[in-house]
């Protein structure tokens, strides 16, 4: 067993990586010798990429993180694990701030893992405490989770990722690791160019999995588009095999939804709606079917499957478009987590391209009209539209 599993089963209790992707990233950071940018889907286990290096090392790892909510749950799930992991933010008690500060005082700190928003970072109360811990050479890596909030181009921007270019340009001989789930080219070069990382390693997973079939499908050249996706729905299903499958049918609309799946189960595959006009209790009873296999199909506004992790799911269908290829690369990613063949398909139509396309228009107006102004970033949204409609024209 080499050194890296020995430590990974010893701090985290794993016997393996998650994936190779995670491994190679892992053994990039303990080099030490380049600046490394991950880019993997929310679940793929980034934390851990730096997490076990900060273990593995000598000094101090800091670690950004946009919100103190999403610090303080990793701080508590890493002092479950025994871990010396503290943070210091606006709602620590002063008692507990200066303990932790007279630890990084100390000759040497026993500390491995502080987390910090961008906020404290620019914050002068904490600037004696990071100079001192730069000239002794404690810190070991910067860990910026969430990179894409460094972007405008990103969904999540925060104006004090900004701030975080100057930090690194205090700490420029500590090896700098970028995270985040969500980086199309741009955010991508934000994020380098913000963070002044160097030519960073970049691991990112494959855009789609090896056992994920995608197509394309023009919904109005269908004689009956309900027949085809019964036949589609079916043939992912397995026909009549004894091993249960299931599959997820995304519509943008109430009405869709219902519609679809009145149709199929008339067709003969039983299916139930999920969406925000439903009774709490039908749209948990629709989620339940679905999830025990009772029922093999659920057609659902997108609102469905965040934080929903089913195996089996063997097909995932957009009866609508989705509006970016970064919503359509999560929400087709619930197919096939079992690593058996899967299949995602869209029933593109220009008149629902023009639809969705005059809906986000009108969102950007709204946001511009609101806030007086108009910015070059407002028509990201636009721009991730039209290359999601770029993929389906050239697909089908
Ligand atoms: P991300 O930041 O990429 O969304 P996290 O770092 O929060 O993902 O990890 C997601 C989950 O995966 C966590 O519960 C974590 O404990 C788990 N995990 C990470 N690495 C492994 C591994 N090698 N084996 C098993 N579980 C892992
Ligand atoms: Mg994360």
């Amino acid at each position: 067993m080499s050194a890296i599993h020995r430590a990974l089963k010893k701090h985290f209790g794993f016997d393996s990586f998650r994936s190779q992707q995670q491994e190679d990233a892992v053994k990039a950071v303990l080099k030490g010798d380049r600046d490394v940018f991950v880019c993997m889907p929310t679940g793929a286990g980034k934390s851990l990429v730096y997490q076990l290096p900060a273990l593995m090392s000598s000094g101090i790892t800091l670690v950004i993180s946009p919100l103190i909510a999403l610090i303080q749950d990793q701080v508590e799930h890493l002092k479950a694990l025994n871990v010396p992991a503290r943070s210091i933010n606006s709602k620590l008690p002063s008692a507990e701030r200066r303990q932790i500060l007279a630890d990084l005082e100390s000759e040497s700190p026993r500390l491995k893992l502080l987390y910090i928003t961008p906020e404290m970072v620019a914050s002068p109360s904490f600037q004696p405490c990071l100079s001192s811990l730069c000239s002794r050479g404690l810190l070991a890596y910067l860990a910026v989770d969430e990179a894409h909030c460094v972007s405008q181009w990103g969904h999540d921007f925060r104006p004090d990722y900004l701030k975080l270019g100057d930090l690194r340009s205090r700490l420029r001989d500590v090896p700098c690791v970028a995270l985040t789930a969500t980086a199309p080219k741009r955010v991508q070069e934000d994020i380098e160019r913000s963070l002044k990382l160097r030519s960073p390693l970049l691991f990112a997973t494959p855009v789609f999995r090896k056992n994920l079939k995608y197509d394309v499908i023009f919904r109005d050249l269908l004689p009956d588009p309900y027949v085809h996706l019964l036949a589609f729905a079916k043939e992912a299903l397995g026909g009549n095999t004894a091993e249960k499958g299931c599959g997820i049918v995304y519509c943008r609309t109430r009405e869709s939804c219902e519609e679809v799946a009145h149709k199929l189960t008339k067709l003969g595959i039983s299916a139930k709606p999920y969406h925000a006009g439903l009774k709490a209790g039908d749209r948990t009873e629709s989620q339940a079917d679905w999830m025990a296999d009772k029922v093999p199909v659920i057609v659902a506004t997108i609102s469905f499957g965040m934080g929903v992790d089913k195996a089996n799911v063997r097909f995932v269908v957009h009866w609508n478009v989705a509006k970016s290829l970064a919503s359509y690369y999560q929400e087709s990613g619930r197919a096939g987590r079992d690593g058996l063949p899967s299949s995602c398909r869209i029933y593109y139509s220009p008149k629902d391209r023009d639809q969705l396309g005059f809906l986000i228009r009108k969102e950007i107006t709204r946001k511009q009209e609101k806030r007086g102004s108009q910015k070059e970033q407002d028509k990201a949204p636009i721009l991730d539209f039209e290359a999601m409609v770029a993929f389906c024209e050239q697909e089908g």
